[in-house]
């Protein structure tokens, strides 16, 4: 199980990046998602918080579409 935040600040195409709790990335800006097993559930949760969402491409690549 893995805890996943949200980017509150969007990225320049508008969408807001999913990361696990242990990226390198992980920006100061952000809101707790939950603890999940797997990535897709954190975007489907994700999604409650902002409709614009993406998972990171360096934490969650499985879960990276754009
Ligand atoms: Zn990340």
């Amino acid at each position: 199980m893995d805890q996943y935040y949200v980017n509150d600040d969007a990225q320049t195409k508008g969408e807001h990046e999913v990361h696990r709790e242990s990226c390198s990335y992980l920006p100061k800006n952000k809101t707790y998602v939950g603890t999940f097993s797997n990535c897709k559930e954190a975007i489907a949760k994700a999604k409650t918080i902002y409709t614009n969402v993406d998972g990171c491409y360096f934490c969650i690549p499985d879960c990276h579409t754009r």
